[in-house]
């Protein structure tokens, strides 16, 4: 089977290896001199920032994405996170657990029997499924501040959005409960997406740099790329999202009613802020959820783990929020505000490195979570990455539980049990 992938994010690259293992004639064109997308190390005066992503799986260990490495063979180390995460709130930081103490004797109750609906599965259906997210939490445990205020910052760290519809949310609480924590990758994204690039090439996969796709023909079945080369296929992946793919292929070869879906996905957008701080790490192996900033959402410190992030000296933390307005400008002025007000000694103790925006062609995801995803009406397209994750999958777990579905379609493997 010829099998083009166009581009190398991780949800390009994850398959590429599962395809190229089972005997599969695989090429990856990929536009960019170097690979990975936006799950790749970012060298930037010393440090290994991240061209996306945070150096973290959402899931850690026990997670989608660990198990496809896993199946895969893949020799990458993650470190799951202890505790599983923090939170900053009125000026401390604290373990999550302690959290329950805002939250009144009867909100416990109710949060507690939440918890355990979720856990058995006992998901919002119908309208209710579709109602804001948060709504739905402050109808079953109460309208209190500190549970909305987690609520959104845990949204807008996991999924870039200040909400989403409460049929997402819960599978998303019901994958935190199921698969647990975060987790650092060792030496970053990198180590994720190179060992795959691997993977995929010693199966004889082949994976082509500076090669960037201009057109599918579906009639022909072929590639075209900006060089003018040709690469024929019996199955195409793409990785480049939902409505960049439409465009390959020509709006022409859809009907009205699909166009008109593609054309209401919208993406997630954020800003990142790299900073730097002097001395040994300050958190830890934990995701920080800061809930009374009116901009940072959470942060992380991804040179616990991985010392060799950051210059001797230094660690390296990456903080992150939901845009919240189409003015960057302001917002950054927001989010650095809120990182002066988590780390008042900043100016003495190290420095923002580099902010970095994603919005429009380069968001956080090309389509936000909790939209429905359907199957790519062309026969032999298949979609994976950041436009294509079933429901309650975050981030790269997402991705992961995308390629689990392409997978199967495709009759390699069975993986039921990790959809939610
Ligand atoms: P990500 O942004 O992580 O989802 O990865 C997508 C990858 O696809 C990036 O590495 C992009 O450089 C690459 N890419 C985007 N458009 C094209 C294209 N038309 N042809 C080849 N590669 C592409």
């Amino acid at each position: 089977m010829r099998t083009v992938i166009i581009g190398s994010g991780i949800g390009g690259l994850l398959t590429a290896s599962f395809l190229a293992k089972n005997n599969y004639d695989v090429t990856v064109l990929e536009k960019s001199p170097r690979i990975g997308g936006r799950f790749a190390n970012l060298p930037y005066r010393g440090f290994q920032l991240s061209t996306g992503a945070f150096h973290m799986l959402p899931h850690g260990e026990d997670g989608p994405l660990a198990y496809l490495l896993k199946l895969l063979g893949a020799n990458v180390r993650i470190v799951n996170s202890n505790p599983k995460g923090m939170i900053f709130y009125g000026g401390r930081t604290f373990h999550y657990r302690e959290g329950w103490k805002y939250l009144g004797w009867r909100e416990r109750v109710r949060a507690m029997k939440l918890l355990a609906d979720i856990k058995r599965n006992k998901l919002p259906t119908g309208e209710e499924a579709e109602m804001s997210g948060r709504e739905w939490i402050r109808e079953k445990i109460g309208d209190n501040e500190f549970v909305d205020l987690f609520i959104k910052s845990f949204l807008g760290w996991a999924d870039s959005v200040l909400d989403v519809p409460a049929g997402e949310l819960a599978r998303e609480i019901k994958a935190a409960l199921k698969w647990g924590g975060p987790g650092l990758v060792k030496g970053g994204c990198s180590a994720i997406t190179d060992e795959l690039a691997r993977i995929a090439e010693r199966s004889g996969g082949k994976i082509l740099t500076r090669k960037k796709a201009i057109e599918i023909d579906v009639d022909s079945k072929k590639v075209i790329t900006a060089d003018g080369e040709e690469f024929p296929f019996d199955v195409l992946i793409s990785n480049v999202g939902i409505k960049e793919t439409v465009e390959l292929i020509g709006r022409e070869n859809f009907n009205r009613e699909y166009l008109k879906k593609v054309d209401s996905l919208r993406p997630s957008e954020g800003i990142k802020y790299n900073v730097a701080l002097k001395g040994k790490p300050r958190i830890g192996n934990t995701v920080v959820f800061t809930l009374d900033t009116g901009r940072i959402n959470g942060y992380n410190e991804p040179s616990s783990v991985s010392p060799e992030l950051a210059p001797e000296g230094y660690t390296l933390l990456m903080l992150h929020h939901a845009l919240q307005s189409r003015n960057v400008k302001a917002e950054r002025r927001k989010g650095i505000e809120d990182i002066y007000k988590i780390f008042p000694n900043l100016d003495g103790e190290g420095e923002i490195l580099l902010i970095q925006t994603y919005l429009d062609g380069n968001p956080v995801n090309r389509v936000a979570s909790g939209q429905a995803v359907e199957d790519f009406p062309v026969q032999d397209v298949y979609i994976v990455g950041d436009a294509y994750k079933p429901p309650g999958g975050i981030e790269v777990e997402g991705i992961a539980l995308g390629v689990m579905k392409t997978l199967e379609k495709l009759g390699l493997g069975n993986f039921n049990e990790w959809y939610l």
